[in-house]
């Protein structure tokens, strides 16, 4: 299928961040709207695959784009949620010091938090905290009533409803292959599925967003990396010793925020994720291997930098990985009644992070412009939570770049 139709803006890939932002789009009239989606169903990646926890902002460096997204963003999201009854909860979360220095670093936490706009924070004593949940353990914990939890594919799907709704055309089993120009100016989006043209384009590819960025021309200056993250879930029977969520203080040497606890929106408690590089782009499973995708991995600078930097961690999370006993020891660290007996293994999802040349991990979310083109190149979580705050970010730079 082709279409000779000119479209305004084509958006590649069909996850939140795009959807959020064609949702956002929607609301200009006039605009004509496209959006290619690689799968049969959309948000079938990072949006479908992950904790489904409306964060509250508390982590962020305050003035960062995670933090003004995130909080503007879960506040929408709520709304969102209860406009399109879509079903949330906003039950709030414990973040757990088990030892005197993690309780200096919920401090930490706790200040940022304020600095980021959040209501209501409180920092428990240990007897305090049992109160939330009778089966943890620490020696504080910071409780956050803003978090909440929901399902992001329910979401996805009431914003694809809106956008199609609005008259723009959204095409699944439609991969984005190449960019050219025509005479005429027009761009001409190259898919497995014919050409489309578009006056601009947005990428939203999330774990291809950085090779989508290369076939539009552009060097994009990061690589992504795909992280897997692997959940256990606990069997229906222990489900009583979680009431809400509980994480532990993050490590703020490492950029993921540990294995914690999280009761899910249509039932049931996931503990998880860990976070282990991938050997291929969409690798959810121990043995998934793609020789293109780990190439690229290894022949990147950057990523040797970063394997030096963060090598035991590394190794420490691949043995996580492999080894049940040790990824339930850190879930005991929480709550000690969690016997290796009480869980089985569940998903996973990949997590798209990009990494600078030098070997950073890009923390903040990232986007790279060129005429007619955004591309957005780093929008990991919390990224679900601020959906429809970066969709309008997006949006209204496009209608300002874009001239409309
Ligand atoms: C394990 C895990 C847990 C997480 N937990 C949370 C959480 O609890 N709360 C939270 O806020 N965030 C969380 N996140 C982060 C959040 O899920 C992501 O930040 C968010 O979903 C990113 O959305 P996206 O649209 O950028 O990417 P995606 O959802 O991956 O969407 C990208 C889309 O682009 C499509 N695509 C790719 N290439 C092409 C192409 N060439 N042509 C057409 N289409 C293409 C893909 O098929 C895909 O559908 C988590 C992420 C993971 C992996």
């Amino acid at each position: 299928m082709s279409s000779e139709k000119i479209y305004d803006i084509a958006i590649i890939g069909a996850g939140i961040v795009g959807l959020a932002t064609a949702y956002q789009l929607s609301k200009k009239r006039g605009l004509r709207v496209l959006i290619l989606e690689t799968e049969k169903e959309i948000a079938d990646h990072q949006t479908g695959n992950n904790s489904g926890v409306i964060h509250s902002g508390l982590y962020y460096k305050p003035g960062s784009l995670k933090a003004q997204n995130c909080v503007n963003g879960r506040n929408a999201m709520y709304i969102f949620c209860e406009n399109n009854e879509i079903a949330h909860e906003r039950c709030g979360k414990l973040v757990v010091a088990t030892t005197a220095a993690e309780k200096k670093m919920l401090s930490v936490l706790e200040q940022r938090g304020h600095k980021n706009g959040l209501n209501g924070l409180k920092m428990l004593s240990a007897e305090q905290m049992r109160e939330y949940e009778p089966h943890v353990r620490g020696v504080a914990a910071l409780h956050v009533p803003e978090t909440g939890i929901v399902d992001y594919k329910d979401v996805a799907r009431a914003m694809s409803w809106h956008i199609r709704n609005r008259g723009f055309d959204l095409l699944t089993e439609t991969r984005f292959i190449g960019l050219q120009e025509e005479k005429s100016g027009a761009l001409v989006l190259e898919t497995n599925n014919g050409e489309y043209r578009a006056a601009n384009i947005i990428n939203c590819a999330g774990l291809y967003s950085d090779r989508v960025a290369r076939a539009c021309g552009l060097h994009p200056g990061v690589r992504i990396i795909p992280f897997r993250g692997e959940y256990y879930e606990l069997k229906p029977e222990r489900e009583k010793l979680i009431n809400n969520l509980i994480y532990p203080v993050p490590n703020p040497r490492f950029p993921f925020l540990g294995v914690h606890f999280t009761r899910m929106i249509h039932g049931g408690v996931e503990a998880g994720p860990n976070a282990v590089l991938a050997f291929k782009r969409e690798g959810y499973h121990k043995n998934d291997f793609e020789l293109k995708d780990t190439l690229e991995i290894f022949v990147y600078p950057g990523f040797w930098v970063l394997a030096l930097k963060y090598g035991l961690y590394g190794l420490g999370e691949f043995y996580r990985s492999f080894s049940k006993k040790a990824f339930v020891s850190a879930l005991r660290k929480l709550v000690p009644e969690i016997e290796a007996a009480d869980v089985k293994p569940a998903g996973a999802g990949v997590r798209a992070q990009a990494l600078g040349p030098g070997g950073k991990l890009i923390d903040d979310f990232y986007f790279v412009d060129a005429p007619r083109q955004i591309h957005v190149l780093n929008a990991p979580s919390p990224a679900a939570t601020a959906s429809l705050s970066i969709g309008a970010t997006i949006a209204e730079k496009a209608l300002e770049q874009f001239s409309f």
